[in-house]
């Protein structure tokens, strides 16, 4: 039996984890935030030095907050996200514990949860908000013959910066902004190659002389879920001025079809040939970082089963930052205010014993003890 006093448990400090504690303290519900790091910032002083966002600060706000700033067409820089997300943190009334990493969420019985946490705490807990992120758990594939390959192999989240690369040959895997970006920025020092399995799909950061959010935003495409966006676009889109199109045009970036297999110096070609490479950056994605619900027995190849990110095998486990976990914009500074109001909506009325339309799939799927 869970009781009126104990906590909603957030585990993560990031955008998400923020935004979810305060739909949760809106609800009525004590929101208490686990975050592994020294900051609830999430994982954005990790990104990469140069990162701008994509979307205008007046379309880059948590709910209850704007992006302040002289000018809301700019694009924030890194830093500026951290600390909005520093003033965020700073303007919640709840419980936030840093350098505190759950290491693993067990069910009690008769309902709610015991989180355990790797500084020995063991919190029970009425709810739970899975909202680690996926930075923590880089997708790195393996291509044959990586074993042998003595360059240096790495996942763009560990790229900071160009400079190490200065005069290297350096290969590119992705076809997504992160990989677009990060080649472009090392492609004035390094001679850099760009590898992808279908040629580069691109946006206008523009149209019509507005940014591309304003149209989002009007259309209501923000709001498009996955099924129909992909009726639409088939392929991830990477958001361009131009400066990238034109770098590809004027030969500066050089696409090629994804590599077959790698050398001991290099990779080898679709066509047969091979290439001398001194590092490879796989820019190729992440995947929710859960380990710690393991124990729950609700992960299938590591991804939880949700609807809208309301667990479908768990009562009081609620998901938050997943992409497209609602919508187009679910992922975003945003979009995740969104997603916060319809799963803490969803813990409200599993606390109140009210049945509810989000809750109807757990009815039809098998719960795991
Ligand atoms: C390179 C890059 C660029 C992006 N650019 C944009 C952009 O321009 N605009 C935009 O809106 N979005 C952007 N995104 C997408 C998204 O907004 C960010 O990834 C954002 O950081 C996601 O926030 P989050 O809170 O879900 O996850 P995170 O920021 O990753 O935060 C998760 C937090 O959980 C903590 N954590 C993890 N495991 C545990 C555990 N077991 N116990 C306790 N704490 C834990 C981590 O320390 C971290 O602080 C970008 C993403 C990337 C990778």
């Amino acid at each position: 039996m869970t009781t009126p006093k104990e906590p909603v448990v957030i585990v993560g400090g990031g955008q998400s984890g923020l935004a979810a504690a305060r739909a949760t303290l809106s609800a009525g519900l004590r929101p208490v935030v686990l975050e592994a790091g020294a900051e609830p910032v999430g994982s954005w002083p990790d990104y990469y030095d140069s990162l701008t966002l994509f979307s205008p600060a007046r379309y880059s706000s948590l709910p209850g907050m704007a992006f302040e700033g002289a000018d809301p067409d700019r694009y924030p820089a890194r830093d500026d996200v951290v600390a909005y997300l520093r003033r965020y943190s700073a303007s919640i009334d709840a419980e936030i514990r840093t350098g505190t990493r759950v290491t693993a969420v067990h069910p009690r019985p008769g309902g709610g949860y015991l989180v355990h946490t790797d500084s020995g705490d063991n919190i029970t807990a009425a709810g739970v908000v899975a909202a680690s992120g996926s930075f923590g758990n880089p997708h790195l594939p393996v291509p044959p013959g990586r074993d042998t390959y003595a360059g240096e192999v790495r996942h763009v989240a560990h790229y900071r910066r160009p400079e190490p690369y200065a005069g290297k040959r350096v290969l590119v895997v992705g076809a997504g902004n992160s990989a677009v970006q990060v080649a472009y920025e090392l492609a004035p020092h390094a001679r850099v190659i760009l590898a992808t399995r279908s040629p580069i799909q691109f946006m206008p950061q523009r149209i019509r002389g507005r940014d591309l959010h304003h149209w989002l935003h009007v259309t209501g495409a923000d709001l498009l879920p996955r099924a129909v966006l992909n009726r639409l676009i088939r392929h991830a889109a990477v958001l361009d001025t131009g400066v990238y199109r034109d770098a590809i045009a004027s030969g500066l970036l050089v696409r090629r079809e994804m590599f077959t297999a790698f050398t001991v110096r290099g990779v080898i070609w679709a066509d047969g040939t091979d290439e001398p490479v001194d590092a490879v950056i796989f820019a190729t994605g992440y995947r929710p970082h859960l380990d710690y619900l393991t124990p729950l027995g609700t992960l299938v190849d590591g991804m939880p089963r949700h609807v809208g990110g309301v667990s479908t095998t768990h009562q009081g486990l609620v998901h938050l930052g997943l992409e497209f976990q609602r919508s187009f914009s679910s992922n975003t500074l945003r979009g995740v205010g969104r997603d916060a109001a319809h799963v803490v909506a969803a813990l409200a009325a599993h606390r109140s014993g009210r049945s509810r339309r989000w809750l109807q799939p757990m009815k039809r799927l098998p719960v795991r003890p």
